[in-house]
């Protein structure tokens, strides 16, 4: 059995040849000459990755580092403009914590990252794996950074076979065993291309794998199995409704959403229901954000959050020109652009227009 230093060079010899080129690093060779990755990309990217593949992440990424090429650009930008960008990559809370950590990192700490954990913990948004992955790729801490990859890396190699909800201290008590003391961050990221692109969830490739003598789920022939996981608890479904309201000269209605909660802060249709979990509205018993002889499309919008199903009746109607909504405010047409709504409302658009064409 190979030693945890042993396997932890291997890695990094196994990174040095087959480092993924992704926009956000800077790859093996380019460290070796010297080059420091920027703690302002390293975090934007993380940011961004939580819950997120990397194939989604990559033009979020490199468009808002051309808009804004620092931590001080990001800080100065307006809130909707930021909220419109992040649209389509989810969860957005995290878009306003990120707003809200480049302002505390600009305004309060002269543009600079802390280097450690705990300090940059206490930043907005920023939570354990977050911190372990900046303070290792941006300043090479040794942070024990565990991710999905990491974790099914580690169960697959120690053969850990407790379901992944008790394992994780374990896991990542594992994982802080191979981390060395010097180039962490390119341990960590080794550790996390190996579990993307090698030890993968569904078909681990064990004969190309540089841990696959130590392996002992490899040599138990359970690679497959592991990491175990708890049995799914199902998702409830709520069901709601939107009003999708457009005047003829193609103005839409649109309302900002509250700032906490489901979609906080981002553009959406006045609706009702679905983000209280009371399942009370059903469509039809829904109040109109304005008087209109309003349709129900005969598509249903579904779409899945973290914790739950949702169903979505989509209403629509034409409104008059000289219409007064109780809620929301009209968006002249040449200001509307459906791909900075968040992607359950960009749904709901897609099936309003898919309907038959309204009448004032
Ligand atoms: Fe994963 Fe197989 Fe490598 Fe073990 S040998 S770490 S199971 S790819």
């Amino acid at each position: 059995m190979l030693q945890a230093k042993e396997m932890s060079a291997a890695l990094l010899a196994w990174y040095d040849a087959n480092a993924r080129d992704l926009p956000w690093r800077v790859g093996p060779a380019a460290r070796a000459r010297g080059v420091r990755p920027d703690p302002y990309r390293v975090w934007l990217s993380e940011v961004m990755l939580q819950q997120t593949t990397v194939a989604a992440v990559d033009r979020y990424f490199r468009r808002f580092t051309a808009l804004w090429p620092d931590v001080q650009a990001l800080a100065a930008a307006p809130d909707a403009q930021v909220m419109g960008e992040w649209a389509g990559l989810g969860y957005y809370a995290r878009a306003r914590n990120l707003l809200k950590c480049a302002r505390v990192v600009a305004d309060d700490l002269g543009g600079a990252f802390p280097r450690d954990e705990a300090a940059l913990r206490r930043l907005p948004g920023i939570g354990p794996y977050t911190a372990a992955a900046v303070a290792a790729i941006a300043f090479d801490w040794p942070a024990v950074v565990v991710d999905g990859n990491v974790e099914r890396v580690m169960a697959r190699l120690f053969a850990v076979e407790e379901t992944l909800d008790k394992a994780k201290p374990r896991l990542r008590a594992l994982a802080g065993d191979l981390t060395p003391q010097t180039r962490a961050g390119d341990h960590a990221q080794a550790v996390m291309d190996l579990g993307a692109t090698v030890c993968t969830a569904r078909a681990p490739a064990c004969a190309q794998c540089v841990l696959r003598a130590p392996c002992r789920a490899r040599a138990a022939g359970i690679a497959g199995d592991l990491p175990r996981r708890a049995p799914r608890v199902a998702r409830p479904v709520r069901r709601g409704v939107v009003h999708v309201a457009r005047r003829a000269d193609g103005a839409v209605l649109l309302e900002r959403r509250p700032g906490r909660g489901l979609l906080g802060g981002m553009l959406g249709w006045p609706g009702d229901g679905w983000d209280r979990g009371d399942n009370a509205c059903q469509g039809a018993d829904a109040t109109p954000p304005v008087a209109a002889r309003w349709q129900t499309s005969p598509v249903e919008v579904r779409h899945t959050f973290t914790h739950f199903h949702l169903i979505l009746t989509v209403r629509h109607a034409r409104v008059r020109a000289d219409a007064r909504p109780s809620r929301g405010d009209f968006v002249a047409a040449d200001d509307f652009d459906p791909a900075d709504l968040p992607t359950v409302i960009r749904k709901a658009w897609n099936a309003a227009r898919a309907a038959p064409q309204d009448e004032v």
